[in-house]
């Protein structure tokens, strides 16, 4: 019997699924200001950024690193939108490209959009309290809160996914998700510029 090391140990932790708070943890704040150029709407977005509002928290479990190990985490995304596009978090895939990951709604009423690196297929679908929604591997994933209270939802992967926030950053998603007569619709963001064009001129 070999003596197991401190990193192999079972650890628990309390989280609470209103707040999305794990105890003993800190959590990371993103403003509006952090993902201000994933709107759509840039003029809607610098009227908001005079109150620059927390758009949502993030808080991660990942010091078990290496082979087998698994990383984990729960986001808490506020209701509310940038013009008619809904809060949403930035929006990542996964470094290495095949890593999946499983997300498990706590609170809420949201949505994931889904865009597949290698075929360019964006879809969404729903996110909510007692849902769980399986992220397949080089699917760059955003969430999105479509409801009127905090979104809140534990996400689960590998050690090794890792984030790669550089390239959405760059290339962003080619559909956006927005409200139209109170309901969420995810259009392509060409028609939506489109659109929201047509109104101003
Ligand atoms: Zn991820």
């Amino acid at each position: 019997m070999t003596s197991t090391t401190q990193s192999e140990r079972s650890e628990v932790l309390q989280f609470d699924p209103m707040t999305g708070d794990i105890a003993g943890r800190a959590p990371t704040s993103r403003r509006l200001s952090d993902l201000s150029a994933s709107f759509a709407d840039q003029q809607a977005c610098s009227r908001l950024l005079a109150e620059n509002p927390v758009i949502y928290r993030v808080t991660q479990v990942e010091e078990h690193i290496g082979e087998g190990q698994i990383h984990y985490g729960i986001g808490i995304l506020m209701p509310g939108k940038v013009g008619r596009e809904y809060f949403m978090t930035k929006g990542h895939l996964h470094e290495w490209r095949p890593a999946a990951e499983v997300y498990i709604g706590l609170r809420g009423r949201g949505m994931m959009v889904l865009e597949d690196e290698r075929t360019g297929e964006c879809y969404a679908v729903p996110l909510e309290a007692n849902s769980t929604v399986y992220v397949p591997g080089y699917a760059a994933h955003r969430t999105v809160n479509v409801g009127d209270e905090p979104l809140v939802y534990w996400g689960v992967l590998s050690s090794d996914a890792g984030h790669d926030y550089g390239t959405v950053g760059v290339r962003n998603f080619s559909k956006v998700l927005v409200e139209r007569e109170g309901q969420p619709v995810l259009m392509p963001r060409a028609d939506f510029l489109r659109e929201l064009e047509a109104s101003r001129a």
